[in-house]
């Protein structure tokens, strides 16, 4: 079989390990295995790539993604993905491997009902999918973001300020309540549990009264503008108050040692059910085991694999 394989959406550390692994299964298992460049752009395009064991060496600790990706507004189009599966037909490609997010899964079901097989694996730091306990690059990113609070903190204590850190999860609050409990962080707030402002600052005020130095308040992007929040922190509560906005620095990086054994895993996962002719599916983790579920079902399903989680972080405030 001619398998292809590409990163779609942002990118996130352990789309290499992913992409090493679905070519070394492939060829180990007897498959060839095409690299397509810069996502569904390269679908479109025609830009493969016939890759070797070579090709994927030394590629495990590298952050990113080698094959490049990008975001393809058009892929919506049929015409436009008719495009790209007559590319792949031409070039004798039998089936396809789809590492992103839930943007990502889209366009590969929008394949599959078009009756080309693909499937996917969960490449994105916001842990945002459901049907998989996490996805590729979430734990890279937890500890850049734990590793940049916990530097907060030193200067906000030195200060005696309250910081709010701004992190990544799109609408999602995985990264948000799971930096915050590994931080001890005063206040989390995200899309799943927001918080109430006035109560916010009513709790800081009594919070500097007892004499503590400073607070954090971890928060998901997209919420609410954290410089104003800050500013009315600082006007009403007592304590100074500044918004550090992490960004891209949470997408790069090496990915951790979790990140690569889940990526690992994965990556020959899909290969085996290509082999046995499953397509049409994404793959996860659940209770640390391998399973896959239809993109329809990932889509339409609620993603909840944290809330423990956020109970845990409010029992041991
Ligand atoms: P991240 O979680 O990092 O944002 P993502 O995979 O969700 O990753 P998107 O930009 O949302 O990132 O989607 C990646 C690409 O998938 C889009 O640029 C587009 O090419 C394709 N795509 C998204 N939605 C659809 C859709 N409804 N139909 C077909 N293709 C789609």
């Amino acid at each position: 079989m001619k398998i292809a394989v590409l990163t779609s959406g942002g990118d996130a550390p352990g789309m290499n390990p992913a992409i090493r692994a679905v070519v070394r299964a492939g060829i180990n298992s007897g498959h060839e295995v095409y690299a397509v460049m810069d996502g569904y752009a390269g679908l479109v395009s025609g830009s493969f790539e016939k890759m070797s064991r070579k090709s994927v060496s030394e590629i495990l600790a590298k952050g990113g993604t080698i094959i490049g990706t990008a975001r393809l507004k058009e892929f919506n189009k049929l015409e436009v993905r008719q495009r790209a599966i007559n590319n792949m037909k031409e070039a004798g490609i039998d089936a396809l491997v789809a590492i992103g997010g839930d943007g990502t899964y889209r366009g590969a079901k929008a394949l599959t009902e078009m009756g080309f097989p693909v499937v996917g694996l969960p490449g994105t730091i916001d842990n945002d999918l459901a049907c998989t306990d996490y996805t590729i690059g979430f734990h890279t990113a937890l500890e850049t973001i734990v590793d940049a609070i916990d530097k907060i903190r030193d200067t906000s204590s030195s200060h005696q300020r309250c910081s709010i850190v701004e992190v990544m999860g799109r609408y999602c609050g995985d990264l948000a309540v799971s930096a915050g409990l590994s931080c001890g962080a005063e206040f989390i707030i995200t899309p799943e549990h927001p918080m109430n402002k006035d109560e916010i600052i009513e709790r800081l005020k009594v919070h500097k009264s007892e004499g503590r130095r400073n607070a954090i308040i971890v928060i998901t992007e997209n919420v609410c503008n954290v410089h104003e929040f800050a500013e009315e922190i600082t006007q009403q509560s007592g304590f100074a108050c500044r918004a550090t906005v992490l960004g891209y620095v949470q997408r790069g990086g090496s990915p951790c040692a979790e990140d690569r054994i889940l990526a690992g895993r994965m990556g020959a996962y899909a290969v085996d059910l290509l082999s046995q002719g499953i397509s049409g599916v994404a793959v996860g983790i659940q209770n640390s085991k391998m399973v896959h579920y239809t993109f329809d079902e990932v889509l339409s399903t609620p993603n909840e694999s944290m809330q423990d989680i956020y109970e845990l972080a409010a029992k041991i405030r």
